[in-house]
């Protein structure tokens, strides 16, 4: 059995700015993770980092204060404001300290690191490496973590946390090169699994990002918190729904009609298309409800032509490969097709400020986690943000814990034993269970449930349907079909060991937002179109139960900016 003090699953930024906060510490940590770590989502990241670092000529007098209220409103004041000061506060010497790490981040002509605007936000404050920020940031966070000589356990699915007594003591991994369940003993673990976006099949995730991490505290009974709120980016490539940053806008891009109209004017006229995402979301899929998408179609257009070629080439490369091999369009000659998208999941495991969950020694960071600092709608910029800061601060705060406890070698050991014995026992149900249901078939059924009803409109009728289709496939699920009994890569076998955490995650969601009657943020009912902070300043706990999910609820911190009504 493989034993470390501390186990981060994960090697996106949020695990690896952890495992490197704990390593500072003297700590042996290990992360493991299911695909290579310059292979995690962050790698995608296009558009910037914020940080209030006052560089650009319309910085004004940009100051942490500032970035946590855009952040409060921004989250329709549903995200926790003592986390959002800490993300605000310690955002600029985090960049710094990436700069000092070596992040080729884009520059003024001064020298300076450039800063470019991004929605929802009052000043320009994201910073940017061109439209490839997060390859840049978790290419330099790796090589950190190189140089620290971290222990990496690449292609290994982690689909367990040990739980012993109320106390987190270690997983069990499926070893997919080596086509073995391995138990892996901690003091303590980390989870930075990433967001659940998968669970629609309009997404601009890595196929990857299904929430597995939040699925295993779910199960252990750590409540997911706001799983409701989701967010949908305005702007994803009609077809595939890759992403086309908000950097786009951000550098001055405009959204068009099928009448040729800017049509944002209507719907936030201070801010037009650099308002937030579930605002700017919302108004694209109501020009196309209403049918004034292009030629009918599902769509609207982006155009880029008038920032011509140098801008575009300059700033926005990455957006312009993209749409030129995946959408036959230069966007210098041509307008881009977009449409909304799954894009953020602003929900997940219940944490505390310091990562921790209500289980001993079970931490979380990262899109996996909820503090909350995005509450019901995230401003664009601020999500690696968070994997920079919390990342550094939980890794320590995992660190200090490990410090302090002091636990029995043997009993750990023979509890994650007893671990990958019953994990062995259910597989092996699995392979002879003489089931017929597909389940690729029914990833399919999730997805277009996902797609169809827990969206950027949502209903009573919808929900409820979504709902009951979900406590369906739940219950066929004992029923499903494994072909492949092999061990190596068998990714069949993972893809139905998905497709359980994928439904699990599913109904979470769909019965979140039936139960929220309100509209706030990225959730919108159009049954209770207003927000209604009386009843519903609060935020959601589901907790796992084999009746489904049980909805309980938290009070949010309020405390320096009280609600108003968001205008943009
Ligand atoms: C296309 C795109 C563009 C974005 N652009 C921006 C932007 O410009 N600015 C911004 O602030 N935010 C942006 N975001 C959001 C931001 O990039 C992510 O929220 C953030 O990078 C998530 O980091 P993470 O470390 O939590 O997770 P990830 O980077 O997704 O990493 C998850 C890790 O968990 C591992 N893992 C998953 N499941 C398992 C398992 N079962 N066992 C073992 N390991 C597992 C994976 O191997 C991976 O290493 C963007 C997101 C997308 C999708």
């Amino acid at each position: 059995m493989r034993s470390h003090a501390l186990i981060i699953v994960g090697g996106g930024l949020a695990g690896l700015r952890a495992a490197i906060g704990a390593a500072d510490r003297g700590v042996d940590c290990a992360v493991v993770s299911l695909v290579h770590p310059v292979r995690s989502h962050s790698g995608a990241a296009q558009g910037g980092i914020n940080a209030s670092l006052g560089n650009h000529p319309d910085a004004g007098d940009d100051d942490p204060q500032s970035h946590a209220f855009d952040t409060v409103k921004g989250s329709d004041y549903l995200g926790d404001q003592d986390a959002i000061r800490i993300l605000c506060e310690e955002a600029p010497a985090r960049i710094y300290e990436l700069e000092h790490w070596g992040t080729p981040f884009s520059r003024f002509s001064d020298g300076r690191i450039a800063q470019r605007p991004l929605g929802g936000a009052t000043y320009p404050r994201a910073c940017y490496a061109a439209d490839k920020t997060g390859h840049y940031l978790l290419h330099t966070v790796y090589e950190r973590a190189v140089s620290l000589g971290l222990r990496i356990y690449d292609e290994y699915s982690v689909q367990e946390i040990v739980v012993d007594e109320g106390r987190c003591v270690g997983l069990v991994a499926y070893d997919l090169k080596g086509g073995t369940i391995e138990g892996f003993a901690a003091e303590a673990v980390i989870l930075a699994t990433g967001g659940s976006g998968r669970l629609y099949g309009r997404s601009t995730s890595a196929l990857i990002n299904i929430g597995a991490g939040v699925a295993m505290a779910y199960r252990v009974g750590v409540p997911v918190k706001d799983p409701e709120f989701v967010q949908f980016h305005p702007t994803t490539l009609y077809g595939t729904n890759i992403l086309i940053s908000e950097g786009c806008r951000g550098e001055g891009g405009y959204l068009l009609n099928s009448e040729q109209e800017r049509f944002m004017e209507r719907y936030a006229p201070q801010f037009m298309e650099l308002a937030p995402r579930d605002l700017v979301a919302r108004s694209i899929q109501q020009e196309i409800n209403e049918g004034r998408g292009i030629d009918g179609q599902p769509y609207v257009h982006l155009d880029l032509r008038h920032l011509g070629m140098s801008v575009i080439q300059d700033r926005l490369p990455g957006i312009r490969d993209l749409c030129i091999h995946f959408a036959g369009i230069d966007p210098v000659e041509q307008p881009i097709p977009i449409q909304p998208g799954q894009h953020y999941s602003m929900g997940g495991i219940d944490v505390t400020c310091e990562g921790a969950t209500c289980i001993e020694g079970l931490f979380a960071v990262g899109e996996a986690a909820c503090l909350s600092v995005h509450g019901a709608n995230r401003l664009g910029g601020n999500s690696l943000l968070e994997t920079i800061v919390f990342g550094a601060r939980v890794g320590e705060s995992a660190a200090a814990f490990v410090g302090k406890t002091k636990s029995d070698g043997n009993r750990i050991e023979s509890a994650v034993d007893n671990a990958v014995r019953a994990f062995e026992a259910k597989l092996k149900a699995l392979i002879e269970n003489p089931a017929t249901e597909n389940p690729y078939a029914m990833r399919s059924q999730v997805t277009e449930i996902m797609d169809s009803h827990v969206q950027v409109f949502r209903t009573r009728e919808g929900l409820e349907e979504a709902v009951a289709r979900l406590r369906e496939l739940r219950a066929r699920y004992a029923g499903v079909r494994l072909r492949n009994g092999g061990r190596v890569f068998n990714l069949d076998m993972l893809r139905v060991l998905e497709l359980d955490v994928m439904i699990d995650l599913a109904l979470a969601s769909a019965v979140a937002a039936l139960a929220r009657e309100e509209s706030r943020g990225a959730h919108f009912r159009a049954d209770f179109k207003a927000r209604d902070d009386a009843n519903w300043l609060k935020h959601t706990l589901a907790y796992r139960t084999e009746e489904g999910p049980r909805i309980a609820y938290k009070p949010v911190v309020v405390d320096q900016f009280q609600p108003q009504e968001r205008k943009y």
